[in-house]
């Protein structure tokens, strides 16, 4: 036989009596011990000064609600010494002070809420018998989720996009633990900073490479080591090798020149720019002319290797898709560069010589940059002096002979930096032509094999040499690429010997994602933070 105590919402609680209601919710009155506890003295008191009564809703039964009439006694205090005349029964256990319902039932509402999100929540909760409003429930969810987060050691630091890839919150993941300890607002330096201020615990931040919390991370936490994270790193790294691939075919994604007039555009941003303007040019000239021959836009897809779609569009133009090119400034050497040409036609060739010159018509950069200028035209007077090599041809795009379609930067970045072993028949195929049609993209596959070669081998000593040979390279994007490694060098470093990434991260996000979107429009920080942080389980 069930006993009356089974009703009792916490042991402190006396069952008198079980009845149902008119509308068929139980009532359960109980009370709470026969003497009270003195809180000031301790002393114990079975004289009452008088009693209310408290209604609570607890957990259903039957399908039914359930309602505890709580009998509340305020006691005499009977020490003589106590500055207390009386004092009241202690419910905390059974609820909190001016609380609706038990405290049991209001952790059951939060854990629903963390669970299912509140309207979710609402429905199957009034399937059990407890009505109440998605309000009521997202409010319960706030409350439990004010606990102070954990204190971690070693975290993980990543964005998300919160709209659209407008505006973008900040993610704090305990990577021991592999939990989720906090959600900011957005990804502001000030405020990653100051979270990283309040948790002077943290020992390791490992994050992206983006600038943003590799600063936060110097003013809030000096005392952290920075880890930068190894997918970012070879993200980075493909992207260059892709960037390198595609200095010529932009818009659509496909090499259509050859990497010889990529490396020797390449030797500053502003010829690069004009090469590629060049470049549309020619392959607009190119897919016009076969168009004149009466071909379909696919059959010119077919043999150029852009999309048909990319084609049709092309030829609607009258004269080439140009892009807004960046207008100069006094502040580049480039500004000056016809009354340079001229200079240095005339013999002056030393930049030392020729920075007074351009200063006193207005120029405002430094002496490096000229440098950078001069660098270059030294460079092409020196390859025309020993002669057009064979790469000064331009040559075919790099094809895969069985399709006969250009071979895509983005394929072949991919194929750039994966292990030889990982690949199927037909992607060794395709990287034995690459290397062949292409210099470059054999001399960034030795690379990335090496860089992957370190990343594996735990040990980051190799890094300053590789660094060193990518800057070599002269391929723009890889020497950027290396450049960027090269300031950021001590987290590198640590990416390479640590345990620790943000890999974990991205499956948060996504659960982050998938609660956002299954929130609708309520989604505020607040409540998206209170559904990411695990509740803490109290029982
Ligand atoms: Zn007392």
């Amino acid at each position: 036989m069930v006993s009356k105590k089974h009703w009792a919402p916490t042991a402190s609680v006396e069952v008198g009596e079980v009845r149902q209601s008119e509308t068929g919710a139980w009532v359960v009155s109980g009370r709470l011990a026969p003497n009270g506890i003195c809180p000031e003295c301790g002393a114990s008191s079975r004289q009452r000064h008088g009693w209310r009564r408290r209604r609570i809703e607890d957990f259903p039964a039957q399908g039914q609600a359930v309602w505890i009439e709580l009998r509340v006694c305020r006691w005499r205090c009977l020490n003589l010494d106590c500055r207390r005349r009386t004092f009241s029964d202690r419910e905390a256990a059974v609820a909190t002070p001016y609380a609706r319902r038990t405290s049991r039932q209001a952790q059951l509402l939060g854990h629903m809420a963390h669970a299912a999100g509140g309207t979710p929540a609402e429905r199957l909760l009034r399937r059990l018998g407890i009505r109440v409003s998605d309000d009521t429930i997202l409010r319960q969810l706030l409350r439990a989720a004010q606990v102070v987060p954990r204190r971690a050691r070693i975290i993980g630091i990543d964005d998300w996009s919160w709209r659209k890839s407008q505006n973008y919150g900040t993610i704090i993941i305990d990577l021991e633990r592999r939990a989720v300890i906090d959600v900011l607002e957005n990804r502001d330096v000030a405020t990653c900073t100051d979270w990283l201020r309040h948790h002077p615990e943290v020992e390791v931040i490992s994050r992206d490479r983006c600038g943003i919390y590799a600063q936060a991370a110097r003013q809030g936490a000096p005392q952290a080591e920075q880890v930068a994270d190894r997918f970012h790193i070879v993200q980075n790294l493909r992207m260059a090798i892709e960037e390198q691939m595609n200095l010529h075919g932009r818009a659509t994604g496909r090499a259509l020149l050859s990497d010889a007039d990529n490396i020797s555009t390449a030797q500053n941003l502003l010829k690069s720019r004009l090469a590629h303007r060049k470049s549309r040019e020619e392959i607009f000239r190119t897919i016009s002319a076969l168009r004149q021959q009466g071909l379909t836009c696919s059959e010119i897809g077919r043999r150029t290797g852009f999309p048909r779609r990319s084609v049709a569009k092309w030829l609607q133009f009258e004269t080439p898709p140009d892009r807004k090119r960046a207008v100069l400034k006094r502040s580049s050497a480039w500004y000056f560069e016809e009354y340079l040409k001229q200079r240095w036609e005339n013999g002056i060739r030393s930049g030392n010589a020729l920075l007074p010159l351009i200063q006193e018509r207005g120029y405002e950069g430094s002496l490096s940059n000229l440098q950078r200028l001069l660098a270059g035209w030294r460079r092409a007077e020196k390859q025309e002096q020993e002669g057009p090599t064979k790469e000064d041809q331009i040559l075919a795009p790099v094809r895969d002979p069985e399709t006969g379609h250009a071979i895509s930067p983005v394929i072949a970045a991919a194929l750039c930096i994966k292990p030889r072993g990982k690949f199927t028949s037909e992607q060794a195929r395709k990287v034995e032509v690459l290397k062949e049609g292409s210099p470059a993209f054999t001399t960034m596959r030795r690379l990335a094999m090496r860089f992957n070669g370190i990343l594996r081998g735990r040990k980051a000593d190799p890094l300053p040499a590789w660094i060193d040979d990518a800057i070599e390279t002269d391929l723009a994007p890889i020497v950027r690429f290396a450049r960027t490694l090269d300031r950021d060098i001590d987290a590198v470093r640590n990416a390479i010997e640590m345990e620790w990434s943000n890999g974990q991260a991205e499956g948060q996000i996504n659960r982050l994602k998938t609660l956002k979107r299954a929130m609708y429009g309520r989604a505020g920080p607040n409540l998206l933070r209170a559904r990411m942080l695990p509740l803490h389980h109290t029982n």
